[in-house]
């Protein structure tokens, strides 16, 4: 027990099993299913603050961590969420198995990333909308416009998720311009 509540500690996320099921058929005898609960914004003790912009993966935007492979000699990362294999930038030259940059410490699961008029913000202003999608026909007429108004505010780069639950669970993101674009052509 106290591994999970470490591991909640540290990164905010707490899931029913600590293994993920190696095969199809372990899945489905998992009698809890596999989940997790992520706390966005939880105040973690001690956060390391690095003072440069994170290293992205240059297909799917993932950012480099302790669960990335990385061949030293050839100084290319893996991606762990789509295998994309990226080359280091030349500020990363000196990297080694010796010469680990923080954000691959195994105990750094969680860092931040400082914004600063010269690396500028990581990433654009994130608003994620999580709404209960049981409710009656005229409801849902009022939510959507509301819903409308509100994104209306939003800064204009900002990127826009949407998590809808009734009979199913629907997980939807969009830059926020593009979403404006959209809804002026209507
Ligand atoms: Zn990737």
């Amino acid at each position: 027990m106290t591994e999970f509540i470490d591991l909640e500690t540290q990164d905010g996320v707490r899931m029913t099993w600590n293994v993920f099921p190696g095969t199809k058929q372990e899945a489905a005898n998992c009698v809890i299913p596999v989940s997790a609960i992520y706390t966005p914004l939880k105040p973690i003790p001690n956060v390391l603050v690095l003072p440069y912009a994170a290293l992205r993966c240059r297909i799917c935007r993932a950012i480099l961590n302790p669960f990335s492979i990385v061949d030293y000699a050839a100084k290319i990362w893996i991606c762990p969420f789509c295998f994309q294999r990226n080359h280091f930038p030349q500020h990363y030259a000196s990297i080694s198995e010796d010469n680990l940059p923080a954000e691959l410490f195994p105990q750094y699961t969680t860092i931040e990333y400082e914004s600063s008029p010269d690396v500028g913000p990581s990433v654009p202003p994130v608003f994620l909308f999580v709404i209960d999608t049981c409710m009656v026909e005229e409801e849902l007429g009022h939510l959507k416009s509301s819903l409308a108004q509100a994104i209306e505010l939003l800064p204009e780069k900002s990127l826009v998720g949407l998590i809808t639950f009734g009979n199913y669970v629907q997980v939807l993101g969009r830059c926020r311009s593009l979403i404006y674009l959209r809804d002026r052509r209507r």
